[in-house]
């Protein structure tokens, strides 16, 4: 099981996938690095957290005569920085939806996917934009921009990461990301809305009809969105559904709360210091906006109130087309409320824990900027996948998560030893670690 997706297989899959990317250099160009080494060299940065890998993998390569940019990335000669920047600005970053495919459809082989099915055996595919490569000065074709009020201009990208979440997991599976580009006169919410749209255009078929429970915030519970998911995908949706952005709905439930029409349920949780108490209110066959042939959607509440004080802990409302019952209002929304895991824990250690190595690694002029974001997904999802397969990986990320030191180590290690594979790594951590591997 661990095999299908070791290390060294995937970073052999991926150099035989990116030797197929576009070389668009004359034949008569300096042609000595290969656009694969470029790509791999770009990814071992994101995969190890750091800027300065390739730099000190040269001078290893001076020194020994090799370096672990081959050894454990599977590149025939380290480009420079320079050259990497070149060779893959000009790559559009859809190159790289088969990688992200390839490895869903291992994890799929391994069994690991079907632990993520929820709620009616559907997958919980959160969706959510975020914002990343920011300046006022550095800019690209493919930027977004924007005016503030003393007239500077802000470039940035920004992209909806779908990721696979599961309510109580740690872990969370990255999609392929999807890039908003900006088109004259949308708005910001119509554009990320548009690369929703063209995510699910691409990648609704990866997926049976009713195997997807899409998750996102309230700028997503729209009409046509949610038509396209229930109708013409046949998939289901828990979206965030704001009173301000739905007037119509929340007409119709002022008078349904008013005729007593609305379902209730509640009920007492301890969270570990005090009591608290869930209510829930819900109806079903709701017209989500004005007009004829408004999508039907069926309406949650959940409130948690403090037993005691009665001050109120959590408040929250969603729509859905997944039927709500008293039996199912709670895991309905707990299901909704799952989509915080994107911004905890995914965008947050893709921002804050060293995966936003992006910025300071090139801009480029055409897609570099969107190909190292690919990249730096690519890394996460590598990573996630074995911890969730690879036993050796679990228990020395496990183990140095506490100290946090695993992505130190990992740099340290290399800067001083060519390892020749990822398991001789590993054994080797393990062993200094005077670990024990659980039996197989
Ligand atoms: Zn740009």
């Amino acid at each position: 099981m661990t095999n299908l997706l070791s290390l060294d297989k995937v970073m052999r899959q991926f150099q035989e996938s990116w030797q197929n990317l576009p070389d668009i250099r004359k034949p008569n160009n300096n042609t000595r690095y290969e656009v694969s080494d470029a790509a791999l060299s770009a990814f071992s940065v994101f995969f190890m957290q750091s800027p300065s890998f390739l730099a000190h993998q040269r001078d290893m390569h001076k020194r020994k005569g090799k370096d672990n940019v081959s050894s454990l990335f599977e590149v025939a000669k380290i480009p420079s920085d320079n050259q990497i920047r070149n060779l893959l600005d000009p790559i559009a970053p859809n190159h790289f939806h088969a990688d992200f495919k390839w490895v869903h459809e291992n994890l799929a082989q391994t069994g690991c996917l079907a632990t993520f099915q929820d709620y009616q055996n559907t997958y919980l595919v959160a969706l959510d934009g975020v914002g990343f490569q920011s300046s006022e000065t550095i800019h690209c074709e493919n930027c977004t921009y924007r005016q503030d009020r003393g007239g500077t201009i802000h470039y940035y990208h920004s992209a909806i990461i779908p990721v696979m979440v599961k309510p109580d997991s740690p872990h969370v599976l990255s999609l392929c990301p999807e890039f908003i580009v900006p088109q004259d006169g949308h708005e910001k919410q119509d554009c990320e809305r548009a690369a929703v749209k063209r995510w699910l255009v691409q990648h609704h078929g990866d997926y049976q009809a009713h195997q997807v429970t899409f998750l996102g915030d309230d700028l997503y519970a729209n009409h046509p969105l949610c038509q396209l998911i229930d109708e013409t995908y046949k998939q289901f949706f828990v979206f965030v559904c704001k009173p301000t952005s739905h007037t119509t709905l929340y007409q119709r439930l002022d008078s349904l709360e008013e005729s007593k029409g609305l379902d209730t349920q509640s009920g007492r949780h301890w969270n570990g210091r005090h009591g608290e108490i869930w209510s829930y209110r819900f109806t079903n066959q709701l017209s989500l906006r004005s007009g004829e042939n408004a999508q039907l959607v069926n309406w949650l509440e959940l409130t948690i109130t403090h037993e005691k004080s009665g001050k109120r802990l959590y408040y929250n409302t969603w729509v859905t087309n997944h039927v709500i019952t008293t039996e199912n209002v709670a895991h309905l929304a707990k299901v909704g409320r799952t989509r915080w895991k994107v911004e905890n824990e995914n965008i947050n250690i893709l921002k804050t824990k060293g995966y936003n190595l992006s910025h300071n690694f090139g801009h480029g002029d055409s897609h570099l900027a969107n190909v190292f974001f690919s990249l730096n997904v690519l890394a996460f999802l590598i990573h996630t996948a074995q911890h969730l397969l690879n036993t050796a990986y679990r228990l020395l990320r496990d183990t140095l998560a506490v100290r946090r030191t695993f992505f130190n180590d990992l740099k340290a290690l290399t800067r001083y030893m060519v390892f020749d594979s990822w398991q001789t790594l590993f054994e080797f951590m393990i062993e200094g670690l005077e670990l024990e591997l659980p039996p197989p």
